[in-house]
């Protein structure tokens, strides 16, 4: 049996993890369930997994848990805080946790499951952006397993010989790896007239054509940001320069990703959009377990298409590039930017195109420093979000 702490349980990934472990009771039991604010969505997942712990963002919604856990007679122990988070996802009780917090804010607890030598389904990419070195250290030091969630790099994992994945020195070209091909749908915006941008509303921006997703990653995915953070995620994940990751879109979103061999050879995975397949890999490997997800029908899809990334379209996926070759701090400048502009457009404070600029502005700034412990992290993180706020 194994114990899971879902971080961000009331999130799109969160929901499909709970999905996926409700389908195989003799294998996973719920340990903790994570939430920020969405208390009575909360609840009722405790109903259904019977957590030891949950923990939400402050008092008022622990009350407020507390309230409707006692009134369902669950014995489910309520904490909240930053703090808790850290608590729940190094507890000695849980094996594995889902990393699905949104931002920065999953830094800290997914740090601290890496430390504690768990199992770590990664989905919160914004983790590995902003302390890449740090993370990947602490799981090769604590002996933690790091497990990609995003639907790319699980591709990415499935496709790459599981001896590379035991080293921790790991050198592509003794594999024969060439290249990563990491595929991306292109967003709601890739054929849209470019001179339309600045005009797009949030409710158009967050209606990606093949995936359902929180409205950061959504937004994320329109400007490319994903991609870009996305290359970052896969450098550290898989030990691969800049150099050899190559974006390609793909609108229909079947082939998750490739990976390009020196004998010509191209090593695909495909499937559905439906982050269950990822999770349910994830969670398994190196078995295999039902996750919901049909296979897919490639007659009916009947067509596959791949087309270059227009960087003028989508000057996010050279920002990455950029902060990914200057190294140091500069990928998690750049996220913190990143977090400030959408959540500014979200709100309808700033139009689309101002989202990439006021990434360049505050990465042009900013210069990058070193990443030595997680305190110089943050301390970076809340100084590119204070230009950021100044800029707008
Ligand atoms: P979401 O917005 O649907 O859910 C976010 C979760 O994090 C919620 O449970 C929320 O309560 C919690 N949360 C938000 N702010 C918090 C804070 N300050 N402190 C503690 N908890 C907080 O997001 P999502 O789409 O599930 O994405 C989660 C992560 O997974 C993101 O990093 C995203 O990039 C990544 N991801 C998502 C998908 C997808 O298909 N949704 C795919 C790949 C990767
Ligand atoms: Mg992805």
């Amino acid at each position: 049996m194994q114990y899971i702490t879902i971080l961000g349980s009331t999130g799109s990934i969160g929901v499909s993890t709970l999905d996926v472990i409700a389908r195989h009771p003799d294998r996973y039991r719920v340990y903790a369930l994570t939430a920020q604010n969405r208390v009575e969505e909360l609840a009722a997942q405790c109903v259904q997994f019977q957590p030891s712990i949950a923990v939400v963002g402050n008092a008022e919604s622990a009350q407020k848990l507390q309230l409707i856990l006692r009134q369902q007679g669950l014995k489910t122990q309520v904490e909240h805080g930053a703090a808790a988070l850290c608590a729940v996802a190094s507890a000695a009780e849980c094996d594995c946790v889902m990393a699905a917090i949104v931002g920065a804010a999953g830094l800290a607890p997914t740090l601290a499951a890496a430390r504690a030598g768990k199992k770590v389904l990664l989905a919160n990419k914004e983790a590995l952006v902003m302390s890449g070195p740090l993370l990947m250290d602490a799981v090769a030091s604590s002996g933690a397993t790091l497990m990609p969630i995003d639907s790319e790099h699980n591709a990415i994992f499935q496709c790459i010989p599981a001896a590379y994945h035991d080293q921790h020195q790991r050198t592509p070209s003794q594999h024969g790896i060439e290249k990563i091909l990491l595929t991306a749908s292109g967003g709601p915006f890739l054929h849209r007239d470019i001179n339309t941008l600045d005009k797009v509303t949030c409710a158009e921006a967050i209606a990606h054509p093949k995936w359902v997703m929180g409205r950061k990653i959504s937004v994320d995915s329109a400007t490319m940001m994903n991609k870009g953070l996305e290359v970052i995620e896969a450098h550290w994940l898989f030990g691969v320069p800049a150099s050899q990751i190559e974006v390609v879109i793909h609108p229909q979103s079947v082939v998750h990703s490739m990976v390009s061999y020196v004998d010509g050879s191209v090593l695909a995975q495909l499937g559905n959009p439906d982050m269950r397949t990822p999770i349910a890999h994830a969670m398994a490997y190196p078995e295999r377990i039902a996750s919901g997800v049909a296979s897919i029908d490639l007659v009916k899809i009947a067509q596959l298409t791949f087309e270059a990334p227009d960087l003028v379209r989508f000057p996010c996926l050279k920002l990455a590039y950029d902060a990914l070759q200057a190294g140091g701090s500069a990928p998690a400048i750049m996220n913190a930017a990143n977090e400030i502009a959408v959540q500014a457009f979200l709100d309808g404070r700033i139009g689309f195109r101002v989202i990439d600029q006021l990434i360049a502005r505050v990465m042009a700034a900013l210069p990058s420093g070193p990443v030595t412990d997680i305190e110089s992290v943050f301390e970076q993180d809340q100084r590119a979000r204070d230009v950021a706020n100044s800029f707008i």
